[in-house]
């Protein structure tokens, strides 16, 4: 059979199931879901499955961590405002995110902003709102403090701190060497006292070391090391610790292979590392930034058969969806090497791989392949394709105007 020679797929999340055939989310039939949005390609979010997976790293990690909510990820407005009632802040990168975030209902005082190229009417909205601010350069801090007194408003300012560290096995590294992110840690202290001194409310720290880690060590050890160094650049500073943001790089599994991360694990080994810090960070408050790890598993992507057509013996389905809409799953956003991700006929949810298949998308380009040499059941034009983990990075993250076919519906169920 040649099925054996073909491409794995990526590991479907849990709680999927089937009824006659058709997959199940959250309780509904996928066809029911498209006919209610009246149309494919069509995102399905899943405010359950956003719950859970909340409430699921919260029982993990010590009762003294904030989980805020990169919206990069995801800022589909009615996901944010179910987002708003789970999470303790959400981070922002752009003062557009920042219209987003208030739009949910999240409090100015639970909002960060970190980004390297901020615009000085960025810095007047940030500061206007009353957000903090993870400045990421000497010339921002002073620019903020000038914008700060211009607007007679004392800014909230932290420092996004480049550490000497990465996070091992992360598919985006954001720390270690030269970076267009952060402070390079040893400019830290002299910024923090300079911070202090001009009279802005000092928030602390920002490290985020990496992004998309499946290796529990490795986010165990850059946790400890963004405490450690956190306490020692705060002491060399002399200033006080209010806030430590420890960033995030929680992954999930796309790929065959990928096992998912011990949540308990790393919670554990973090409550330890709070546990042992001195009482000067008795009221310091620690945080985790997630984007991906929150709301990734939570959503998954619709798109219709087109046409079923044979090409030197493959068979491709070709879908009214694609890379427009999917860049990631494409393997066109950072990734190294092409590979599946968890992908099904819908419509014939649970059957027999009988046949190795393609699935393209309907752009006119290679790149445009929501599988390949996949093994799945006999599938034809009408059926449905579901693409998992698609709820992080797909419809904000994928050239939507590319070819003109427009952004695809968007559902919370
Ligand atoms: C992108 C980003 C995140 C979220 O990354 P995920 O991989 O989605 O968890 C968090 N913080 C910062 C600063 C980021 O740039």
């Amino acid at each position: 059979m040649t099925l054996a020679a073909g491409k794995k797929l990526g590991p479907i999340p849990k709680g999927f199931g089937a009824a006659n055939g058709v997959l199940m989310i959250a309780g509904h039939k996928a066809t029911d879901l498209v006919e209610r949005a009246g149309d494919t390609p069509l995102f399905v979010y899943s405010g359950g499955m956003l719950r859970a997976r909340v409430a699921e790293l919260r029982a993990a990690m010590p009762a003294r961590l904030a989980v805020h909510y990169a919206i990069k990820a995801n800022p589909f407005a009615p996901l944010l405002a179910a987002m708003a009632e789970l999470v303790d802040g959400f981070d922002i990168a752009s003062a557009g995110e920042l219209a987003m975030a208030q739009a949910a209902g999240m409090a100015p005082t639970r909002i960060s902003f970190a980004g390297p190229g901020k615009r000085d009417r960025e810095l007047s909205a940030a500061i206007t709102a009353g957000i903090t601010l993870n400045c990421e350069s000497e010339a921002e801090v002073a620019r903020a403090l000038a914008i700060g007194d211009a607007l007679g408003i004392v800014p909230r300012l932290a420092i996004r701190v480049n550490p000497g560290f990465d996070l091992k096995g992360s598919g985006m590294k954001m720390g270690g060497g030269a970076k267009p992110f952060g402070l390079d840690a040893e400019r830290v202290p002299s910024l923090a006292r300079r911070i202090v001194a001009a009279g802005a409310e000092w928030r602390g720290f920002h490290i985020y070391a990496g992004s998309q880690s499946l290796d529990t060590q490795a986010i165990i050890a850059a946790q400890a090391q963004s405490v450690a160094l956190a306490v020692s650049l705060a002491g060399e500073a002399g200033v006080a610790l209010p806030h430590c943001n420890l960033g995030g790089g929680f992954g999930i599994p796309y790929f065959a292979g990928d096992e998912p991360l011990d949540i308990a694990r790393i919670g554990a080994a973090l409550g330890e590392a709070l546990d042992a810090l001195s009482a000067e960070c008795a009221d310091t408050r620690f945080c985790v930034e997630l984007g991906r790890y929150l709301v990734g598993e939570a959503g998954i992507y619709l798109t219709r058969i087109i046409e079923r057509k044979i090409s030197h013996g493959a068979v491709f389905l070709i879908t009214d969806g694609g890379l427009h809409h999917q860049l990631a799953a494409t393997g066109n956003f950072g990734s190294v090497m092409r590979r599946n991700y968890p992908v099904a006929i819908a419509t014939h949810y649970g059957a027999e791989a009988v046949e190795e298949a393609n699935i393209a998308g309907c752009l006119c380009t290679p790149l445009d392949r929501l599988a390949e040499r996949g093994g799945f059941p006999h599938a034809e034009a009408g059926d449905l394709v579901a693409v998992f983990c698609a709820g992080a990075y797909g419809a904000s993250a994928s050239p939507a105007a590319f070819l003109g076919h427009g952004p695809a519906a968007e559902m919370l169920i």
